[in-house]
């Protein structure tokens, strides 16, 4: 075979892609019109006041009457009718900042990005997988303490307070992040200074522990003197070498980077002594989709450049959000065209309450094939999934054995659990009619299951 064929001779000549340049450089179109204007509570709003973390704190929506306050006529009756019944069924609290709320387009809210995440509606909504479960990464039997979850090794993840400055609709914490909904009664994780001593304790007690990632909830919510009591208790660990700190923040409130001068000194003094201790200290960020990109992003991050601080994403993959190539290829591009590192997309987890958001595996698995190749290795994501079960994360690719006609996945996780087997199943929807029919029979769906891991295991035997 001539290899013209697996190449052809002008693509080499032009470089790659050269016909449409164009396409490859409009990651680094970040709005900076004042869209906010749009919406009748913020018409009058100057930028000066509009892009201060005060100003998005104080007329933060939290209810759908505010969302009629603040949006009036620009979306339609039913629309709120949809909202109102939606946060029934819905695991997650709503919280939006006005931020937000301007980037979505009010012409068309059903297709819309940002609104998919954020405003949940009832005519969306579909019914849970039979497989699903609250808390189904087992965090809170992984605990040692409360707050903690220990499952690999060298690295536990930390907990500190259950609030956030935004509520996204699919979050994994839905048991214990935000207020109580009609769905869910959350355990409490306050951010009590006893309970946190408890967690230090552990993790001092614990020498081949060497990572810990401050979560939550969200930093962003930690006062200054809270980042900076955690990060130096942590830090002065003799077998603590790392830790991150997880905030959606750059995504949802940008402004606070520029306008809340006490939080990022704060930062920027533990990573500091994280510099003279030798230590690594980085900030874990949370983007999904393009849009949520903009000038303001980019200053905030230019200040982060400025004071050394390394940011990285974690995106969750989402039907209507996320979950074609050409999104992920432009997401990964102005992330990395801002200096945030994209780590990890995850397949969204087993919870209840937004199986319209979830993908199949073979959906990511096929956009991560795009993405890879598009840019810098270090600036690809690895696609995963966070077993149930607490297996832990697996790259999507390693499954064991993946059946596209009931959609049920198996993994291994021989580092954290040996000889189990972690299952992740495809929603219902993206299936044929026929395996479709028999997931609704119990007996038929324990026998899927079972013909899976029997299948599972040949394989891994073979
Ligand atoms: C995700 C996670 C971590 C950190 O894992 P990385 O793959 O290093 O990002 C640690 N502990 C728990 C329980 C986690 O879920
Ligand atoms: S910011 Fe993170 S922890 Fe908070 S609701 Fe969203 S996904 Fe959950």
């Amino acid at each position: 075979m001539s290899l013209d064929i697996l190449e052809p001779a002008s693509a080499v000549e032009k470089g790659p892609d050269a016909t449409s340049a164009s396409g490859l450089v409009s990651h680094r179109d970040l709005r900076r019109d004042d869209y906010w204007h749009r919406i009748p509570a913020y018409a009058a709003v100057g930028a000066d006041e509009f892009h201060t973390h005060t100003f998005q704190s104080r007329q933060t929506v939290t209810n759908v009457r505010q969302l009629r306050e603040a949006l009036g006529g620009v979306a339609p009756e039913t629309f709120y009718q949809d909202v109102l019944v939606g946060l029934k069924n819905a695991p997650m609290a709503l919280r939006i900042s006005p931020y937000l709320l301007s980037l979505i387009n009010w012409e068309e809210p059903y297709r819309d990005p940002i609104r998919t995440q954020f405003l949940p509606v009832a005519s969306e909504q579909s019914s849970n997988h039979p497989e699903l479960r609250l808390d189904s990464l087992h965090e809170q039997k992984d605990s040692p303490v409360p707050g903690l979850t220990h499952r690999y090794p060298d690295k536990a993840l930390f907990l500190p307070l259950d609030s956030c400055p935004v509520y996204c609709r699919f979050c994994t914490r839905s048991y214990a992040v935000g207020g109580d909904t009609e769905l869910v009664e959350k355990v409490k994780l306050s951010a009590r200074v006893q309970r946190w001593e408890d967690a230090f304790a552990y993790i001092a007690s614990r020498p081949e522990l060497e990572d810990i990632v401050i979560s939550g909830g969200d930093a962003y919510n930690l006062k200054a003197e809270q980042i900076q009591l955690i990060g130096e208790r942590l830090l002065g660990m003799s077998n603590i070498r790392r830790i991150r700190y997880a905030t959606k923040g750059l995504a949802v409130v940008p402004q606070k980077i520029l306008t809340d001068t006490g939080w990022l000194d704060a930062l920027t003094r533990v990573v500091e002594l994280g510099r003279r201790l030798h230590k690594d200290v980085v900030v874990h960020t949370h983007f999904n989709h393009p849009n949520e990109i903009t000038g303001v992003t980019q200053d905030a991050m230019g200040r982060m450049t400025e004071r050394g601080i390394t940011v990285r994403c974690q995106t969750v993959l989402q039907t209507g959000v996320n979950d074609n190539p050409t999104t992920m290829q432009q997401l990964v591009r102005r992330l990395s065209y801002i200096n945030i590192h994209p780590y990890y997309v995850y397949f969204l987890d087993m919870v209840p309450g937004v199986e319209d958001l979830r993908t199949s595996l073979e959906t990511g698995l096929n956009i991560e094939k795009h993405v890879r190749g598009h840019t810098a290795g270090f600036n690809t994501p690895s696609f995963v999934v966070d077993t149930m079960g607490g297996g832990g994360k697996r790259d999507g690719h390693s499954y064991e054995y993946y059946n596209r006609e009931t959609g049920i996945a198996v993994f291994t996780s021989p580092s954290v659990k040996p000889g189990a087997w972690f299952l992740y199943f495809d929603p219902l929807r993206t299936l044929h009619p026929e395996p479709r029919a028999r997931w609704l029979v119990a007996s038929e769906r324990r026998r899927m299951v079972e013909d899976a891991l029997c299948a599972a295991r040949d394989q891994t035997r073979g």
